[in-house]
């Protein structure tokens, strides 16, 4: 497969911004050649744009070539960056499978990118024929998400395999909840496909939505190409130090994992007791989707007692759903205890 020949050919033509710390890479006493503020403190100096440091211990922790490693502002700067460097504004399109998460659509709408969407099937996986049948010359992305958001199941191994390795374009697997399930993703195989794009995250497993940092893995040829085109110093100092700092202590997010999926397992068993609960979907995330009898009055119902899940009622596929995040055990008693007296 030729990759760069699915790159947009401005991208292909673009000569990036060289950095200060691009041109001189060694170690020196004096440094004035970025305009930095001389007087030391923790941040007065520019990032390493390349996060070198910080993707080497992501690498040994995932058993990943730095160089097959990108890393953003969230994992929503790759699918932004990932969108601008495939797809033509105004001419090709990007493939979703709905339900799933928001984001791939509003990069693209963003990027003035067209939209294909098929449908999962009822238990939320790929409906192969019916890819099949949308895929053309102008779809240069698939978006898939597994453990999928907001269904919370793993999608199907082997025909995400199957779609990889016959299409012929980009296929991303966003695996933000893969801390969650019981299997392993798509990093190990990365090597078998030079079209996927695997997504992680430090938002979800690793509590750290606040630090926004984002992975992307893939072929050393794709991985050239985002870092061509990303802002220069997209992640600042203090998210990379703080980064360092967590992986040091992984033992502490395994046990916070851990404890989670211990919790999981009561919201499922404590939500199947309460008779207005239709259905509690399986989950391989650290939430769950519930059909529930009159979800948005339920949904409303918790707001007025201070209980905030997420409304999916008007979701393809998940009419009368309510997507509910697993929390400490005491919110989980909260929400249960309160969802019986409803
Ligand atoms: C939460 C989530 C993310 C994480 O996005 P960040 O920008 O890394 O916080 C990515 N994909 C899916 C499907 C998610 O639900």
């Amino acid at each position: 497969m030729d990759l760069l020949s699915l790159v947009r050919k401005n991208i292909r033509a673009l000569k990036p911004y060289s950095t200060a710390r691009d041109e001189f890479k060694g170690t020196a006493e004096v440094y004035l050649d970025a305009n930095e503020n001389p007087f030391p403190s923790a941040y007065n100096r520019y990032p390493d744009p390349l996060q070198k440091k910080l993707k080497e211990r992501i690498g040994e922790i995932k058993n990943i070539n730095p160089t097959q490693i990108f890393l953003g502002n969230g994992s929503d700067e790759a699918i932004d960056l990932i969108i601008r460097a495939f797809c033509e504004p105004g001419k090709d399109y990007i493939l979703i499978t709905e339900p799933t998460y928001g984001m791939y659509s509003v990069c693209a709408g963003v990027n003035d990118v067209k939209i294909k969407k098929v449908n999962l099937t009822v238990d939320f996986d790929l409906d192969l024929n019916a890819l099949q049948a949308n895929l053309d010359g102008s779809v240069k992305i698939i978006f898939l998400c597994s453990p999928n958001n907001p269904s919370g199941n793993l999608l199907s191994k082997e025909k995400i395999s199957k779609l990889i390795t016959s299409f012929n374009g980009i296929v991303v697997v966003d695996e933000a909840y893969i801390d969650f399930a019981n299997a392993e993703g798509f990093l190990p195989s990365l090597s078998n496909y030079p079209n996927l794009v695997v997504l992680q995250t430090f938002s979800k497993a690793w509590g750290l939505a606040g630090l926004r940092l984002g992975m992307a893995f893939a072929s050393e040829e794709i991985i050239s190409v985002l870092n061509k085109i990303k802002y220069p110093y997209n992640i600042n100092i203090l998210t990379q130090n703080t980064a360092l700092e967590e992986i040091a202590s992984v033992k502490e997010k395994d046990k916070q994992v851990k404890e989670i999926l211990e919790q999981r397992s009561f919201l499922i068993q404590q939500l199947q007791t309460i008779p207005n609960v239709l259905t509690v979907y399986p989950t391989d995330a650290n939430f769950v989707l519930v059909k529930i009898k009159d979800a948005k009055k339920v949904y409303h119902q918790l707001i007025d007692r201070s209980i905030i899940v997420r409304d999916r009622s008007t979701v393809v596929l998940c009419d009368d759903c309510l997507r509910i995040t697993v929390g400490t055990p005491e919110e989980n008693g909260k929400l249960t205890e309160t969802l019986k007296k409803l």
